[in-house]
């Protein structure tokens, strides 16, 4: 068999990978439009490589994605992160993983994630064909596909993967073989606020807050929360750009947000550290943050936009303070302008339907020989490893099929 595989990154060379492992006598082409291919695993993580995520439970796994989780259920069960990890370090890459879960090559360089990959490809004979931009692709009369590659360079092959990443083409092609888009638009952001005094203190974090972003439902998620020089950005925050991807890009990226500094805490228990303080402190509001989980310069701010910019004693504060400073610190309010750049890591919501692929096999239902796999599907994962795992994953079971 011939098997044509469209498009040289993550889930590409996987694929072909495999594809000559389970059928070393197919013909495997991997073809590439740019020079090298692999373009995004060079850049992932900025430049480590954000391999996978220690997380080897099928359905715990399929949570971190916004989109395409429950598909993924299944192919986890036969392809997951304990087996990409043993994968890469069978073929001399080790890696490491990391006290929130995210794993890394040792050498802290995508560079090794490549090296592997490259290698196994030519070994097992893929044969790769780079500065090929497949124009067009068509169903063949006699079975099979054609691949226009240029007016007088067609080829022919018995079957197609397609892993052409968030390419517009890749999507054109699919759509020319009988299948649903979802409107592409991106995922992992950081928001952008125009607050002048919030922008002046970037670098303060909170290890624990929760954020509250309101589209067409509340998107909440909790964890760290960073002040970048432009507004926010954090874990909490990437998080919630990508579950609350499609309200986002539906608003314009304009959408109210609001943070609980304090979620530890109980509303009751804030007032009364309060109350503690007017009733027994001479000290200046701003000298001291009211809890330790509050940064210095993030308490002088919320005490700013709750009291005004000068300063009073706690116990010359009265009632109205009290509720004040209560609601910058569970109920910190913000209008979110725009949407900015993560450079660690990216990834496009929408793609091809889910419900149009058998999860099994990766195949098309509507139309036979055609593959898909990576992020050219309907998936997407929050930072932290998952859009790789799901690149790993679908292109091992694509490659897995046998031959009809
Ligand atoms: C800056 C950045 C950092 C990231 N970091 C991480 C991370 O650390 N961890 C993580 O899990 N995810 C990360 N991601 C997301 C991850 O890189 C992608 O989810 C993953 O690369 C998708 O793999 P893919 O093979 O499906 O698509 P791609 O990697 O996009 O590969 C598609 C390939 O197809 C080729 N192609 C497209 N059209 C054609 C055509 N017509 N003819 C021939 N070839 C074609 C492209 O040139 C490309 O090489 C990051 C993404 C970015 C942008």
């Amino acid at each position: 068999m011939k098997v044509m595989v469209i498009g040289a990154g993550a889930a590409g060379y996987f694929s072909a990978i495999h594809r000559k492992i389970n059928v070393p006598t197919d013909e495997v082409i991997l073809v590439e439009k740019s020079d090298r291919g692999l373009g995004k695993v060079k850049v992932s993580g900025g430049g480590r490589c954000n391999v996978t995520h220690a997380c080897f439970d099928a359905r715990q796994l399929s949570e971190y994605y916004p989109r395409g989780g429950k598909a993924l259920i299944g192919p986890f069960q036969r392809f997951q992160p304990r087996d990409t990890i043993q994968w890469f370090e069978d073929r001399g890459v080790p890696l490491k993983i990391e006290a929130d879960g995210r794993v890394f090559p040792v050498s802290n360089s995508s560079q090794s994630i490549i090296d592997a990959l490259e290698t196994e490809a030519s070994g097992r004979g893929v044969d790769t064909w780079t500065r090929t931009d497949v124009q067009r692709i068509e169903t063949h009369p006699a079975g099979g596909f054609s691949v226009h590659i240029t007016p007088d360079f067609i080829t022919h092959c018995d079957r197609i993967i397609l892993a052409t990443g968030s390419s517009r083409m890749g999507y054109s092609f699919a759509k020319s073989l009988g299948h649903t888009i979802l409107d592409p638009v991106p995922s992992l952001f950081t928001f952008k606020i125009n607050d002048d005094a919030l922008t002046e203190i970037p670098g303060v974090a909170v290890s624990d807050a929760v954020v509250t972003v309101s589209g067409t439902r509340q998107w909440k998620q909790r964890g760290p929360v960073l002040v970048t020089h432009w507004g926010f950005s954090g874990p909490a925050t990437l998080k919630i750009s990508a579950w609350a991807a499609r309200d986002f890009a539906g608003s314009q990226y304009s959408l109210p947000l609001t943070i609980n500094w304090l979620p530890n805490y109980r509303l009751d228990d804030v007032e009364a550290a309060i109350t503690d303080r007017q009733m027994e402190s001479k000290q200046w509001v701003r000298s001291r943050p009211l809890v330790s989980e509050i940064p210095g310069r993030l308490w002088n701010y919320l005490v700013t936009k709750a009291l005004g910019i000068g300063d009073l004693p706690w116990n010359e504060t009265g009632k109205r303070h009290r509720g004040a400073l209560v609601e910058v610190l569970t109920r910190d309010r913000y209008m979110i302008s725009g949407k900015g750049v993560f450079k660690d890591e990216f990834v496009t919501c929408g793609g091809v339907a889910l419900n149009e692929v058998d999860f099994r096999t990766m195949e098309s239902k509507r139309c036979p020989g055609l593959y898909f796999a990576g992020e050219i599907l309907d998936i997407d994962g929050v930072t932290g490893g998952f859009n790789f795992q799901n690149a790993w994953t679908t292109a091992y079971i694509a490659a897995s099929d046998a031959p009809k």
